[in-house]
């Protein structure tokens, strides 16, 4: 046994079975699981003691073409993508025809 250290912050996670999901539109499926955890979750307050808080739904932003998670150039949500070539595409498709920027001056 390691004496230097001891065990706290015990939780309990539990994952939703996203295989339980099927549809192909995305949205839906989003929808889907989001109301299937916070089912969970209720389930969980109505019948488990010795909870500190209340449970909670979590997620992660992946990217719908490689399943990384999402990141940016610039750390903002909105910004280029940085995961793969299909998401750049798809990011710069959405872009509004605005002019550029940053150039000259
Ligand atoms: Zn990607």
């Amino acid at each position: 046994m390691n004496t230097l250290t001891v065990r706290e912050n015990f939780r309990v996670v539990v994952d939703v079975d996203e295989k339980l999901t099927f549809t192909k539109d995305l949205a839906e499926r989003e929808r889907l699981l989001q109301r299937r955890a916070e089912q969970i979750v209720s389930d969980i307050r109505r019948h488990v003691d010795g909870i500190l808080g209340r449970p909670r739904v979590l997620s992660d932003l992946v990217c719908r073409f490689c399943g990384r998670d999402w990141e940016t150039e610039n750390g903002i949500a909105t910004g280029t993508p940085v995961c793969c070539d299909k998401a750049v595409s798809e990011w710069q498709a959405l872009q509004p025809e605005s002019g550029q920027f940053g150039v000259g001056a």
